[in-house]
């Protein structure tokens, strides 16, 4: 079995929602735009550390979903997420503080553990380089909201940093946020991650394997302010048994475990 963060997180989140999607087939229809948009923006990332025309790549990106039947939240709209990016892009490039050499080979890398029972697990990272001249794990996120940065080392507790420290033994983490506001604006968040932390994330992967094999999927459900974990999950309609929702939200695959990795760009 290959096992990834997003696998685990989701058993974390409600195993019901797990064998849903994992064991069922029961994937999200892909009908938001913020997400798509995510994944343009990323391949615009790309070109900018290849010397090519990022603008132009983000407008090929996205030029392929103008017709789309997406979900735009209030406000928005193809034309001002394009916008969006292009201000984000030329802030970036202006901020010009990550690095990223030989960017054909520290771009989307592929990382492989073998774990203690046999299964493996796999992680993409969007990219290794230096950000301030540190050399860090580094996660692109796109978003409509700041990452809240208080406390002071909050984000040393993310599981998602936790898990790339631990697969690639690199203490250096850190999200490049960028941020689609009125006033768009980038976030360079770092982090330290510590050799206790990644052996207990290595524990707790082992761990939720062991219940999943042992076939443990017991819902976690939850409706209570301010953590509405079941409205916000894309099985929704298979728990209330709603024909309607299900039609509307979701696509039943077999396979589906392989595309883990597009989940890692959303918000
Ligand atoms: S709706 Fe709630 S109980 Fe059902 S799968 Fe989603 S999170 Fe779990």
């Amino acid at each position: 079995m290959v096992y990834s963060y997003t696998q685990i997180s989701q058993y974390l989140r409600c195993p019901r929602s797990y064998r849903y999607r994992y064991l069922d087939g029961w994937r999200e229809k892909e009908t938001r735009a913020a997400m798509v948009f995510g994944r343009c923006f990323e391949k615009a990332l790309g070109a900018f550390f290849c010397r090519e025309d990022s603008t132009a790549v983000l407008f090929k990106e996205w030029q392929a979903y103008r017709d789309a039947p997406f979900e735009f939240r209030k406000g928005e709209s193809w034309d001002r997420l394009f916008h969006q990016g292009v201000h984000l892009l030329e802030t970036f490039a202006r901020d010009n503080r990550i690095r990223i050499r030989s960017p054909k080979q520290n771009l989307q890398i592929k990382m492989l553990r073998t774990l203690p029972g046999g299964s493996e697990f796999v992680a993409y990272l969007d990219a290794l380089g230096e950000v301030d001249d540190q050399h860090s794990v580094i996660d692109w996120k796109t978003t409509t909201s700041r990452y809240s940065t208080e406390p002071g080392g909050l984000l040393s507790l993310d599981p998602q940093l936790i898990c790339y420290s631990w697969i690639t033994g690199i203490s250096e983490v850190a999200f490049v946020v960028f941020v689609r506001k009125h006033a768009p604006e980038i976030q360079y968040l770092k982090a330290s991650i510590s050799e206790q932390r990644r052996q207990e994330f290595g524990r707790l992967v082992e761990t939720t394997i062991h219940q999943i094999e042992a076939g443990h999927f017991v819902s976690h459900s939850g409706i209570r302010f301010p953590q509405h974990g079941c409205v916000s999950c894309p099985h929704l309609g298979l728990c209330l048994d709603n024909k309607e929702m299900v039609n509307l939200n979701l696509i039943r695959q077999s396979g589906a475990s392989n595309l883990d990795w597009l989940d890692e760009l959303v918000d």
